[in-house]
């Protein structure tokens, strides 16, 4: 007998099966993890088939060690999906089957836990005469009283019922009349509390409808929705009723959700609802805790799965539904190798495990959107908020006049009145300050006027560290020195705009000294509890003002926030990426979404530059339609996905030298492959080296070379060949190729 094996090393070489001989006597399954021999090392493998012969004498084969586990870590489904995933992303099976376990798991890091139980040894009926056989051993007679249930009880509870019992304990089993074993723990993050169950609401038209539709598909294991409903809709509830559906056709279910700071929420939720069965994974639980979740979801102990991108592994055998929740976000693309986007991911496991699949979204991405008006999915509405409670009213503040009548604060006189009037009604406020960090561009606050490039319609940043006092355009690379005066209005007021949460956070400690105020952004929910905390704080209404950035917009229900307010609309729209209009347009949405989801109906503050703006008028009327439209159009016409790709191959070394050179080798590299293949040539229509605006991070220093390519087959083999590109490493240089990466800087 003869097993394939993919041992565990990701390099060209060793990108194919190994035949390994299975001792006699050892049963082997697909899927599972063996040690195995490899060269003078011995190394983790997979089992990925088995065969009676081989071309190789089968005296020279080595024989599999043992096995890691004594079950297949890898299920048969996951296993196809790992070859479908190498395949599209050119690179070894054994990178894509890494995805596929708790990380943890790998070198045997994490360990199963134990923990000490102690049970009856003796039938119950007897348990009298041995107490009274006890003594003046108070303590022995206390164990054998708890232990007469018969049941297993943990030491460690025990010991919170009589004090120090081990002694006691162990003479006890010296006795024969309790058994000490030791039972595996599960390690469950949140403590495995029970929430209380929560009662079922009527549903609502919308509601129904939409499950109307959605049932008989689920029950048929097919379909591919995309939900597109305005926030307050019930979207959740929809969720709810689809994954208990799916539990009673005994099937499986999983719900990806975009951030960590909206997980507790969702987990709570579904906790209530469906108890011990669900399971977490995310990143910010503890090696042990992700890999227990793992193995109760391996097991199939849990059957409804909550997690963010990577949760679409997960080791669920006979799945029935995916929901992608905020399915616009961006942390559902994995743009770093083996590349992967969570919704493609999803879909492919769908369509091979005879599963439905839904897309959710108050403001879905522009190519979802555009894939359902395609037919590849079925779109559904629901357009009005539960209870017809009303979307909330939204004003636009031009800060331009703010400015002319000499208010130079980061709050307009009306945000700053409703504030207080909020606060007067003992109601809550969100306050967003979308501050990404490294980027500056500038803007005339007279005007409104933002430096743009010319060629590229996006707008122009700072090169921030290591710059040369210029702005640039980093996806064509132009470059102008910055104007002291407004090319439209002449104002001096031109100038770098950055002010961030903390300086809005100051500001209104000054407006309110007696208000409890939190700040929630990258800088203070660091930890593993971090956003819980400070959510925690506000949704106690302990504070009452809550301060963040984006992170703050998404998802989150609190009922008493009548008021929210935008500080600075222009600081998304003015991002220098094609997808700053669409991320705009969502983050106002969503923002604008927080507010009146209780009885008390809601007030939505913007303050920007630019009133007149499209997108802004367009997110105020939270009218996804026109905005779409728009987009679309403009995608079209100046040639951004989902028309083209960006691309990318990114540089980074500890060595400002190394970087450039090899970068420079790289960019050649690039051109010679475009003069010997006509038909890449053809469809690169930007191919450029250059440094990104973020010329140094985390102490290297940055080169990329920026492609924008045509949708073409070609041009995926042209990819393919750029990730070989990538792997050409050596000490000093680190080299990533990103395909529509998240981020260009
Ligand atoms: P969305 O995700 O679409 O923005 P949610 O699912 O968070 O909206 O629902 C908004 C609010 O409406 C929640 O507080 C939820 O408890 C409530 N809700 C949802 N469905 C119903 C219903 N059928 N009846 C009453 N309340 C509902
Ligand atoms: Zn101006
Ligand atoms: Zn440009």
């Amino acid at each position: 007998m003869l097993a394939q094996v993919i041992v565990d090393i990701v390099h060209e070489n060793v990108a194919h099966t190994f035949t390994y001989r299975v001792p006699e006597g050892l049963e082997l399954s697909v899927g599972q993890r063996v040690e195995v021999p490899f060269g003078p090392r011995r190394k983790e493998g997979v089992v990925v088939g088995f065969s009676d012969t081989t071309d190789v004498p089968v005296e020279k084969l080595k024989s599999i060690i043992a096995p890691l586990e004594d079950y297949p870590a890898i299920l048969p489904c996951l296993i196809d999906l790992a070859e479908r995933m190498a395949e599209n992303a050119h690179c070894p099976l054994a990178e894509t089957l890494r995805l596929m376990l708790p990380a943890e798991m790998r070198g045997g890091r994490v360990q199963v836990k134990q923990q000490p139980i102690a049970r009856l040894a003796i039938p119950k009926e007897d348990v009298d005469e041995a107490i009274f056989k006890q003594g003046r051993s108070q303590k022995r007679r206390q164990l054998l009283e708890i232990l007469r249930d018969g049941i297993p009880h943990p030491v460690s509870e025990l010991k919170m019922i009589v004090r120090d019992p081990l002694e006691a304990l162990r003479q006890l089993q010296q006795a024969g009349l309790v058994d000490i074993l030791q039972e595996e723990v599960l390690r469950r993050p949140g403590g495995g509390a029970e929430t209380p169950p929560a009662p079922d609401p009527e549903l609502t038209p919308s509601q129904k409808e939409v499950l109307g539709v959605m049932l008989p598909e689920l029950h048929q294991g097919q379909g591919r929705f995309l939900l597109h409903g305005v926030t307050g809709s019930g979207k959740t509830e929809v969720f709810i009723r689809l994954v208990r559906e799916t539990l009673r056709m005994g099937k499986a279910a999983m719900i990806l959700v975009p951030e960590i700071a909206l997980t507790p929420q969702m987990v709570d939720w579904f906790r209530r609802r469906f108890g011990a069965v669900a399971a977490v994974l995310h990143s910010r639980l503890s090696a042990g805790e992700r890999f227990d979740e793992w193995r109760r979801i391996r097991r199939g102990e849990a059957r409804v799965v909550i997690g963010a991108r990577s949760a679409v592994f997960a080791p669920a055998e006979n799945l029935g539904l995916i929901v992608v929740d905020e399915e616009h976000e961006t942390t559902y693309l994995s743009d770093r190798h083996p590349r992967y986007d969570a919704r493609e991911v999803a879909r492919w496991r769908c369509d091979n495990e005879g599963a439905t699949l839904l897309l959710a979204s108050a403001t879905p991405s522009i190519l979802s959107f555009a894939m359902a008006r395609r037919g590849d999915y079925t779109l559904l509405e629901m357009p009005n908020r539960v209870m017809n409670r009303p979307l909330p009213e939204v004003e636009i503040i031009d800060m331009r006049q703010e400015l002319e009548q000499g208010n130079r604060s980061v709050f307009s006189g009306r945000l700053v009145a409703a504030l207080k009037d909020c606060m007067r009604r003992g109601q809550q406020a969100m306050l967003l300050m979308n501050r990404r960090g490294y980027n500056a561009f500038i803007s005339c606050r007279s005007c409104g006027h933002v430096m743009k490039c010319p060629n590229c319609d996006v707008s122009m940043t700072y090169h921030v560290s290591g710059g040369d006092g210029q702005l640039h355009c980093h996806y064509c690379g132009f470059a102008q020195a910055p104007p002291q005066t407004c090319p439209e209005c002449s104002s001096k007021y031109i100038r770098y705009f950055g002010a961030g949460t903390q300086k809005v956070e100051e500001e209104l400690r000054k407006l309110f000294p007696n208000v409890g105020i939190v700040r929630m952004d990258i800088d203070t929910t660091s930890g593993k509890d971090g956003h819980q905390k400070l959510l925690d704080e506000f949704r106690s209404g302990r504070a009452r003002i809550l301060v963040g950035t984006q992170m703050i917009a998404k998802g989150l229900d609190f009922p008493k926030v009548t008021l929210v307010g935008v500080v600075a609309a222009d600081m998304t729209l003015n991002l220098p990426d094609y997808r700053a209009r669409e991320r705009t347009f969502q983050l106002l949405t969503q923002v604008a979404g927080r507010a009146g989801r209780g009885e008390t109906p809601g007030q939505v503050i913007i303050q920007t530059y630019k009133p007149e703006d499209e997108v802004i008028l367009a997110s105020a009327r939270q009218d996804y339609r026109v905005f779409f439209e728009q987009e679309f159009g403009k995608r079209r016409t100046g040639l951004y996905p989902p028309f083209t790709i960006l691309a990318r191959l990114l540089v980074e070394s500890t060595s400002a030298k190394a970087a450039q050179e090899h970068a420079e080798h790289l960019m050649a590299e690039c051109m010679r492959l475009l003069e010997e293949n006509p038909a890449w040539k053809k469809r690169t229509l930007m191919i450029r080296l250059d440094q990104p605006s973020v010329t140094i991070l985390r102490g290297k220093s940055r080169w990329h070379i920026l492609m924008k390519l045509l949708v073409h087959p070609e041009t995926e083999a042209f990819a393919a060949e750029l990730t070989e590109l990538a792997r050409e490493e050596n000490d000093q240089v680190e080299t990533y190729f990103e395909y529509n990466p998240t981020t260009m800087m």
